[in-house]
């Protein structure tokens, strides 16, 4: 069984490790966000692939819940010691990798490209894709200004509410390459817990991949990252009631109007009433542990084989 899931960084991540124990990892093709990307200290930096591979490969600081496991900070500190950017924690582990990336990408390489290429060596199994080579960036739009995403995540803490979210580049970028087969190929199409609006968003901004959901003919299920109306990390919560007008399962799918024929729901959100052609299937959602997710995993998997 093919399946091809739709990805942001951190709660995409812990699915998808979930989903590695219940379907061969060779069968898996990840379509990552890419629009949280960020040109920092002279290198290319993409933190929602990164988190992917770092928790896939073994490589998570899992306590820390982003960035890699046993890292340190020295080369950071020599920056701040130089008054150069030091907002974003770039750590030394991390820096290496970013090393690498910026070389092939300077060399000619695409994104997609140096991504395999760094997945290979790490020694990730599944198939980690770019959603697409060009860039494509997030903007939001507040009270306080209108912020490139990192900008805003980082440096602001996420503390102004979002009027609206601009994802500059979409209307120009094509998928990756390889984005398109895996969604043709697959025989069930996911969407992980990830926020809706930063890290999902993006993806389905690249209008052939909206065109490829909408046409599909497999089952596509999404999960919510909401348990109990709220967000487990991050402003998902806030920005579902800001800009959907309320943190309700229906809110959740409405993210996903035409995209989606299950939404795996949390059973502190069960009952729930959604659009016509979305089924709620409620489990516990919430990924304590690598158990909890491949349970989760598998509720996904499952909701999309059930009969509609
Ligand atoms: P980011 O790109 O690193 O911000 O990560 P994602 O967008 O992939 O994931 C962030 C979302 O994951 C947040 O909205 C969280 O609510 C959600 N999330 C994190 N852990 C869990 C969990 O255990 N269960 C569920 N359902 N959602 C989670
Ligand atoms: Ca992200």
């Amino acid at each position: 069984m093919n399946v091809t899931v739709l990805s942001g960084g951190v709660g995409g991540a812990r699915f998808l490790r979930g989903l590695m124990s219940v379907v061969d990892p060779g069968n898996v093709s990840i379509i990552g966000n890419v629009a949280d990307d960020i040109e920092l200290l002279g290198l290319r930096v993409s933190p929602d692939l990164d988190s992917i591979l770092y928790t896939l490969t073994g490589r998570s600081d899992d306590a820390r819940g982003w960035g890699r496991a046993d890292e340190s900070w020295r080369a950071l500190e020599t920056v701040g010691e130089l008054g150069g950017e030091d907002w974003f924690r770039l750590g030394d582990r991390d820096l290496g990798l970013h090393l690498v990336r910026t070389e092939l990408l300077r060399g000619g390489a695409t994104l997609s490209d140096a991504t395999a290429r760094i997945a290979r060596a790490f020694g990730l199994e599944a198939r980690l894709l770019p959603a697409t080579d060009d860039p494509v960036r997030t903007f939001l739009e507040t009270p306080a200004g209108t912020f490139p995403f990192q900008t805003w995540f980082v440096a602001r803490g996420h503390r102004d509410e979002v009027d609206a979210v601009h994802y500059a580049g979409a209307p120009e970028a094509v998928p990756a390459h390889g984005v398109l087969d895996a969604l043709n190929e697959a025989d069930v199409i996911l969407i992980a817990p990830s926020n809706p609006y930063v890290s999902i968003g993006p993806i389905l901004a690249v209008s052939e991949i909206r065109a490829a959901l909408e046409e599909r003919s497999v089952p596509c299920v999404a999960v919510s990252p909401l348990v109990g109306g709220r967000a487990v990390k991050g402003p998902a919560d806030r920005m579902l009631r800001r800009l959907a007008g309320g943190t309700s399962p229906a809110h959740v799918a409405s993210c996903y109007t035409g995209l989606v024929d299950a939404l795996v729901i949390d059973l502190a959100d069960a009952p729930a009433e959604l659009p016509h052609g979305v089924r709620p299937v409620a489990t516990r959602t919430l990924m304590t542990d690598l158990d909890a997710a491949r349970q989760l995993a598998a509720a996904a998997v499952d909701a999309a084989a059930a009969p509609a």
